[in-house]
């Protein structure tokens, strides 16, 4: 539980700023998305001004719930709890009693948003040091603590928490994207950067399973429920990878791996064309494994008209692990699961060239493959319950 009962929750926007024209739009698709992150919370309404969002809380308001959800929402890039209070020097000292700072020394940051008040930053600081033997506090320019006071026209707000956001873009601000998404560490992460720079994802996941309900019981769905707190809700295409492995059952295994890849491109570029979609994103990383290295990534992905991204290409493995605990895909990830067996192939070669992986792809007849396989594919919807 907070300590204290605050007013509003203040909601910075970081990089939305620089958007000069387009802001409105922007700002028009966060605050969509944070309504619909909150909309089992009780909040009184958004007010809006130039580089914030004040969430205003009511007595029903649990301020912790709606911090939690905000903190997954990309374009949000400061979070804090904030008590409201006129905006004059004395109020503003005798609000900032509200805050307790048991025996630790106290900074003052004071900023103002409206600049149309007869005092400033320096006036406030200048009148809690002369106060100092009445404040609940000492002040100290180096002190631990910092308490924050932001002036606006018709208020002051004080605070003493900055909750770091996501940052980067709204969700959808930049469209959809398909997001070839696995059970494993990478994708994930990927996901979560597409979303950062405002990428709605679509899903597709290869499995190879027999019946809906076992990936229904696989931990695809319960991975897509933790990634729908970035983007409230995951649509996902269960693609079945048999008829892949059927058609394919002759081929020397070393070109399995890559064929399967154009095979996932070729089939994304489909489902692409039907939402008007332009990006494929995955989570590859330039040299991890065989299969990603340049001349096979170029092997898979010829002859595919959409802009793939791979978010993570310049990334190590370490750091990739580091942001997937962070942004708690870890553990899910590393469970086991069922992978379809052209990715399990340990020794592809690292210089495919894509004429081999063209010769095998029209021997096997994989564009009646990719229509054959399109009719089994099941759509599903998730909704975020955080
Ligand atoms: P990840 O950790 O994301 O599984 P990886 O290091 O295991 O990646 P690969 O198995 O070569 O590497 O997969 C590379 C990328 O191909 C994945 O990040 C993902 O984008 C895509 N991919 C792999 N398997 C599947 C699948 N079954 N369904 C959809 N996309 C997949
Ligand atoms: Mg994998």
């Amino acid at each position: 539980m907070m300590d204290m009962s605050y007013d509003a929750i203040d909601v910075r926007f970081g990089e939305l700023l620089l958007k000069g024209r387009n802001l409105g739009r922007f700002i028009d698709v966060l605050k969509g998305n944070i309504k619909s992150a909150l909309s089992n919370e009780h909040y009184e309404k958004i007010v809006q001004s130039r580089d914030r969002f004040l969430i205003m809380l009511s007595d029903k308001s649990n301020a912790n719930k709606i911090i939690e959800k905000l903190k997954y929402i990309p374009g949000v890039s400061i979070i804090s709890p904030v008590i409201f209070t006129e905006p004059n020097i004395k109020s503003i000292i005798s609000t900032s009693a509200k805050f307790k700072f048991k025996n630790d020394s106290v900074r003052i940051e004071a900023h103002r948003s409206d600049k149309s008040h007869a005092f400033n930053s320096k006036d406030i600081i200048s009148a809690f040091i002369k106060n100092q033997d009445k404040n609940k506090f000492e002040i100290d320019k180096n002190g631990i603590h910092t308490l924050y006071i932001n002036l606006m026209r018709d208020k002051a707000l004080l605070y003493i928490k900055r909750i770091k956001g996501v940052g980067g873009l709204p969700v959808g601000s930049s469209g959809n994207c398909a997001l070839l998404l696995s059970g494993g560490i990478d994708s994930p992460v990927a996901s979560i950067m597409a979303m950062r720079r405002g990428l709605y994802p679509i899903y597709l996941h290869f499995h190879a399973f027999s019946t809906k309900k076992e990936i229904e019981h696989s931990k695809i769905p319960k991975l897509l429920l933790l990634l729908s707190k970035y983007s409230m809700a995951s649509e996902v295409y269960y693609i079945p990878s048999h008829l892949f492995i059927a058609q394919t059952s002759k081929i020397p295994e070393s070109y399995e791996l890559v064929l399967f890849k154009r095979f996932m491109y070729k089939l994304a570029e489909r489902i692409c064309a039907k939402h008007d979609i332009n990006t494929i994103i995955t989570g590859e990383s330039i040299g991890q494994v065989a299969s990603q290295t340049i001349d096979n990534m170029l092997a898979s992905q010829k002859g595919v008209d959409k802009l793939i991204l791979r978010p993570l290409a310049g990334m190590d493995k370490d750091e990739i692990i580091k942001l997937a605990r962070q942004m708690g895909t870890f553990e899910l990830s590393i469970e086991p699961y069922r992978e379809v067996c052209s990715m399990k192939i340990r020794n592809p070669g690292t210089k495919i060239p894509s004429k081999i992986i063209d010769r095998l792809y029209k021997n096997c007849k994989l564009d009646e493959c990719i229509i054959e396989t399109e009719k089994r594919i099941k759509k599903v919807t998730l909704r975020s319950v955080h």
